[in-house]
């Protein structure tokens, strides 16, 4: 088959160590080698081009399954006729990937392929090979590499080892796609329940104050009211304009108390879960933070486990939000910031501490941390701390800044064991 010109790269020298002088596996080496420095999109198109030329086959292309359990597949990359040709989304139903997908198996019709798969025959293929590839846990299929070729196909390259090294680089791009899809969702995730929060908190903050005033309002009206009730020379407008008052102040009262109720009574979804396991995802979520600031962030984990009852993603946040302010408070005079959370159990309780070395709180401050709208940065908003308060303090622990360290700052976020965990 020509090799064509404008499948990037060019292929290279077929340079393989001694020892590799079969042509299958010189051949293998070749593919093998020309993808080693690819990495997501680039390297499956890097594959699947390099496939189809250097065993001269029709159509090779690797997939990704769109749902589950798996119905639909769609390529990732696809060289058919010597061509990368768009992406196309399928059903897997009647297809040959079927048995490879459903059947967890590597599957292999040497001819006959039309006669096998009737439903298919249109696209005129004689044979297929087909690979699953596995999740990392080695559970779900999801994905598969898919041979075709529109004469018999030899199964001699399939059963070379190297072969199998180049399907698990397929498989680890594969995953490492699924990976940081997930992460992108949880943090999006992640974004909508700490926007939700701060409304809530916005909402109990602002119904806090207005409650004041209104209470005010609301007496003075009902003062007003007596006086002009004694008074028999008022009029009855004025009459119905205290009224006016009285009632609009009331239904005022009504909506900031059902505001004042709205972090209260959405439903929560508490479930048992690992300190641990949140801390080490918290971080995941801010390193790329950190590693713009040139800040280190270090785990220390206690030996027992540490689990508590508490929304995870809310519990995420408050660790989140400490993480983030730790970030923000890098003071140059100190060096390089550093940043240390520490999870461990001490009885009853499940502590998590983030310590830093940033500039620390003025003892002046430190009533007010927790305030809502208190910030001492130019574009902050107040809410981060009084937010993760109150989620820890609905999980039946509490959050505090600990008075006696003096180097930088330290938030201790304190929650009591799930019953039941006998670490
Ligand atoms: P914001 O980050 O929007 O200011 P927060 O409620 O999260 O809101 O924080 C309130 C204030 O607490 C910050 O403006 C800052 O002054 C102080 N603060 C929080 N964390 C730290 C920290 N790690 N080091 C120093 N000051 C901090």
């Amino acid at each position: 088959m020509p090799v064509p010109h404008h499948l990037a790269p060019a292929p290279a020298p077929i340079r393989v160590p001694d020892g590799l002088a079969s042509d299958a596996n010189r051949l293998l080496w070749w593919i093998v080698d020309a993808t080693a420095a690819r990495t997501g999109d680039d390297f499956f198109s890097a594959m699947v081009s390099h496939v189809a030329q250097g065993l001269g086959l029709d159509d090779v292309f690797i997939t990704e399954c769109v749902d589950h359990p798996v119905t639909r597949l769609r390529t990732l990359a696809r060289c058919k006729n010597a061509q990368l040709v768009p992406n196309v989304e399928y059903a897997l139903a009647g297809t040959p990937c079927e048995t490879t997908v459903m059947e967890r198996r590597t599957s292999y019709y040497a001819e006959g392929l039309a006669h096998t798969f009737p439903q298919s025959a249109e696209y005129g293929n004689e044979s297929y090979y087909g690979v699953p590839i596995f999740d990392s846990a080695q559970e779900h299929v999801i994905g598969h590499i898919a041979f075709f070729d529109n004469k018999r196909m030899e199964d001699k390259v399939f059963s070379n080892p190297l072969f199998h090294i180049f399907a698990n680089r397929a498989a680890a791009e594969l995953q490492r796609r699924r990976a940081e899809e997930a992460a992108s969702t949880h943090l999006q995730q992640l974004a909508h329940v700490a926007r939700v929060g701060s409304m809530g908190e916005l909402a109990t903050a602002i119904a806090h104050e207005v409650n004041q005033p209104l209470a005010a309002i609301t007496a003075y009206a009902r003062a007003c009211e007596a006086m002009v009730a004694a008074d028999r020379a008022a009029t009855p407008d004025l009459r119905e304009a205290i009224q006016g008052i009285l009632g609009q102040a009331e239904r005022a009262a009504a909506i900031t108390d059902r505001l004042r109720h709205f972090m209260r009574d959405s439903d929560l979804t508490a479930e048992r879960v690992s300190l641990h396991r949140i801390a080490r995802e918290s971080i995941a979520l801010a390193q790329p933070d950190a590693r713009r600031r040139n800040a280190a962030i270090q785990l220390t984990e206690g030996a027992d486990a540490c689990d508590v009852l508490a929304d995870p993603v809310q519990l995420e946040q408050v660790v989140f939000n400490l993480l983030r302010n730790a970030l923000e408070a890098g003071d140059p005079a100190r060096g390089p910031l550093t940043i240390t959370i520490e999870t461990r159990r001490a009885g009853a309780e499940a502590i998590l501490t983030v310590t830093d070395n940033g500039t620390g709180v003025p003892p002046g401050l430190r009533d007010q941390l927790f305030h809502p709208f208190f910030t001492t940065k130019p574009d902050g908003m107040g809410i981060g701390l009084s937010l993760a308060r109150t989620i820890a303090r609905n999980a039946g622990g509490a959050l505090d800044l600990d008075p006696a360290y003096q180097s930088g700052a330290r938030f201790v976020l304190t929650l009591p064991i799930e019953p039941g965990d006998d670490a």
